[in-house]
């Protein structure tokens, strides 16, 4: 029997307004090679300047993580050629980072939680774009030089369930802390899969192949399942010292398999050095500060909920997995809805509702004040839960969003007046006189027979509640 053992590097690209080292913008330009400048196209004798926002943000990712922030780092030059890089080298932090160590909680399916630890996260300038078009290629720059935080786990990750748990909550820490917009599709959250199998009780790792070009959560624990098979029939098979090397491969979408890209350089190949041209990156009480200013992260958040507000952790693990629901549920408690009422309309009711539609909760059609106050309408017993939905699906299809005045046009208010009730079961009880005997000598049943009658004499207006209550009363 084989363990699995994984540990990921993510890339997150920094959502900062200008380049890491120049003043050049970060946003999408229509033209190639528009957004450059002598410094991120490298010509001679430009030089670099570290962007404070870039290095704020890899602070506060490494404060959110519970790493140690250096307060004074390096940066180094990686060098290697490649056409996208004119400068030949790349510039990233190789032997002291700005964030070190740190861990990250997942929640595994039989409701643990597990701890991944955080090696280092380091900032790094990207490469441009070839674009190979025909006969001939193109370069276009306009991407050299974006800031991107490469943050790198420990191989603490046993299966792809956890590692996809792990991509998962840094995908959302990084949200939560806006130093990414972290879109995996267009390449601003970009992972690399190292995967290694050793047998069971053996302490030393295997030998650990990288995997790139993965793009959805979804091929990681594709990728990984295909690579662990892969090496655990090259063990069985007694090939395993051939077949398994420690090299980069490349994931293949359409085939489903994993493809040797190019063996593994090691750190000398890179030819690694001190960039003489950037002074430490040091940090100051002001960047301390603001980087420590972030928002109530899904860990607390999720405390929060189950102590203060009554939350199940199930369903508090939903609705802060995601930035956007949790400010949306937050968004509801303000207009008077009740927790737990406001869990069940927003993941069942709305989501439900958002899915067939095909919605995000981001552009949901119904904002959060108008669902906080349905929800809040049902709570005070102004509408059943039945007009909740059908007022609901009235507007997933109309304009309108004037609860107030729909439950008035849409004929949705219930009566809970114990005036108007009483008037109605007092009726029913007279016309039924015989069932009322039958009911005080004993057939219980008849009750459910003395709901539903005041019920549909009320057009199911009455309030449920407060009908068996008062009927309860009524009849001793
Ligand atoms: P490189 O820059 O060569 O990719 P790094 O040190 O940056 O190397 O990253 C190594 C990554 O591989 C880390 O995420 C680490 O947890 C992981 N790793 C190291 N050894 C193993 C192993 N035997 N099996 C799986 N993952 C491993
Ligand atoms: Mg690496
Ligand atoms: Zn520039």
């Amino acid at each position: 029997m084989f363990e699995t053992v994984i540990g990921l590097e993510v890339h997150v690209q920094l959502n900062t307004k200008t380049k890491l080292f120049c003043a050049c913008p970060t946003s999408f330009a229509a033209q190639q090679n528009i957004n450059t400048c002598p410094t991120c196209l490298a010509l001679p004798g430009a030089l670099p300047v570290v962007n404070q926002e870039a290095a704020v943000k890899a602070m506060r990712l490494g404060y959110s993580i519970n790493g140690n922030v250096n307060h004074t780092s390096y940066f180094d030059r990686k060098s290697y050629f490649y056409p996208d890089s004119p400068t030949a080298y790349q510039i990233t932090q190789l032997t002291k980072a700005i964030v070190q160590k740190g861990e990250v909680f997942i929640d595994l399916a039989d409701g643990t939680q597990k701890r991944i630890g955080m090696t280092q996260a380091h900032l790094e300038a990207d490469a441009g774009k070839n674009m190979h078009e025909g006969d001939h290629s193109k370069v276009d720059l306009n991407r050299a030089g974006t800031p991107l935080l490469e943050i790198v786990s420990d191989p603490d990750m046993r299966n792809s369930d956890e590692a996809v748990a792990y991509l998962k909550k840094l995908h959302s820490m990084v949200r939560y802390i806006d130093i990414s917009d972290a879109n995996m599709q267009e390449g601003s959250f970009r992972c690399d899969v190292n995967v290694s199998i050793r047998p069971k009780g053996q302490e030393a790792f295997g030998t650990r192949v990288e995997i790139k070009n993965i793009n959805s959560f979804k091929f990681v624990a594709q990728a990984i399942a295909y690579e662990v098979q892969r090496q655990t029939e090259a063990y069985e098979d007694g090939v395993y010292e051939t077949e398994v090397n420690q090299e980069t491969r490349l994931w293949n979408v359409e085939k489903g398999i994993t493809k040797s890209m190019r063996g593994k350089e090691e750190a000398a190949d890179y030819r690694y050095f001190p960039d003489p041209d950037l002074r430490p990156l040091i940090v100051t009480q002001t960047m301390i500060d603001e980087a420590k200013m972030m928002p109530e992260l899904p860990d607390a958040k999720i405390k929060r909920y189950v102590e203060e507000l009554g939350i199940k952790s199930d369903d508090a693990r939903v609705i802060t997995s995601d930035k956007e629901m949790a400010y949306y549920f937050e968004a509801m408690l303000a207009q008077g809805a009740t927790p737990k009422t406001a869990v069940t309309w927003l993941t069942s009711e709305l989501l439900g509702r958002l899915k067939k539609a095909g919605f995000a909760i981001l552009n949901s059609p119904i904002d959060a004040q108008t669902l906080g106050l349905l929800v809040a309408k049902i709570s005070d017993s102004t509408i059943s839960g039945k007009g909740g939905k059908e007022l609901l699906d009235y507007m997933m299809l109309n304009e309108s969003r004037d609860i107030v005045a729909l439950i008035d046009t849409l004929g949705l208010a219930q009566v809970s007046d114990d005036g108007a009730i009483l008037a109605i079961i007092d009726k029913i009880l007279l016309n039924n006189s015989d069932k009322v005997e039958q009911y005080k000598g004993g057939k219980e049943k008849l009750f459910g027979f003395f709901v539903g009658q005041t019920m549909k004499a009320s057009k199911g207006a009455a309030n449920p509640s407060k009908v068996n209550e008062l009927l309860k009363d009524r009849l001793g």
